[in-house]
């Protein structure tokens, strides 16, 4: 039995995901900064629900305690982000960056940092970084490409640092795959439904990634089509 946990799993592509995952017989952890509403999206996926604020040391610490006695984990999926004011680059503050570097970037190796002893106990240990074309540089300045002509500060840089941190975590922890992927852009409230994949194709990658086992790939960047570049 597999155990899995995706932090900001109540709504959009960590909704999904679970929905997915409980159907392919994970033992799922609904990851909510709102308890009330991880109990209700876990009764209503037949999933397990556990207090997580990706910005709060206790509450990830409490949340590592609570899913090790209840046995472990093997899958971890670093879903929560936000999108940050969307400014001009002229008019977007150093606070701006940082707001969004707290969820994105600090608020994975927050949890990395709490969850890794109990990844390394797991005998096929996975973590799937949820992270954006727009993280990467190649992509971003591709003329080619959709996300080349979207100009911000804080998001882009914030997926960009996770996907570094996605390759040096591989590095570090080799006993362990531990990937990013980029689900495209995806119909749900962090684009207020702009996103033109429905989050059921968005989420195929998250749920792909998720199920690789002990034998799949490390330290790569993957959509739903394969391997991206950086
Ligand atoms: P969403 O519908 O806005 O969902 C985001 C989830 O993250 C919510 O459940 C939210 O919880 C949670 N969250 C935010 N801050 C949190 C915190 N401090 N602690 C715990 N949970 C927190 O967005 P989505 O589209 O599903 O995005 C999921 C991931 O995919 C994000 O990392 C995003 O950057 C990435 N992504 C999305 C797209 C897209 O087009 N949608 C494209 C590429 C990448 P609350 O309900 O409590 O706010």
């Amino acid at each position: 039995m597999t155990t899995t946990l995706i932090t900001g799993a109540t709504r959009g592509l960590g909704h999904e995901t679970a929905r997915r995952l409980v159907a392919a017989g994970h033992t799922v952890w609904i990851g909510a900064r709102d308890p009330e509403r991880g109990r209700a999206v876990a009764a209503g996926l037949g999933a397990r629900h556990v207090a997580l604020d990706v910005l709060d040391d206790d509450s990830v610490a409490a949340a590592a305690a609570t899913v090790a006695a209840a046995g472990g984990l093997d899958v971890l999926v670093n879903n929560a982000g936000i999108a940050g004011a969307r400014r001009p680059v002229s008019e977007t503050s150093p606070e701006d960056v940082r707001h969004v570097f707290e969820t994105n970037v600090f608020g994975v190796v927050r949890v990395l940092q709490a969850f890794l002893p109990l990844l390394e106990r797991s005998p096929a240990p996975v973590v799937v970084n949820v992270s954006s074309g727009m993280g990467s540089l190649a992509i971003t300045t591709d003329p080619e490409r959709l996300e080349s002509g979207i100009v911000g500060l804080a998001y882009p840089s914030s997926k960009a640092a996770l996907n570094m941190l996605t390759t040096q975590y591989a590095k570090a922890y080799p006993a362990l795959r531990i990937n990013a992927v980029d689900p495209g852009y995806t119909s749900t409230e962090f684009n207020g439904h702009r996103g033109w994949k429905p989050v059921e194709q968005g989420a195929e990658v998250i749920v792909r990634m998720a199920s690789i086992g002990a034998g799949g790939p490390t330290g790569a960047y993957v959509d739903e089509d394969g391997p991206i570049p950086w």
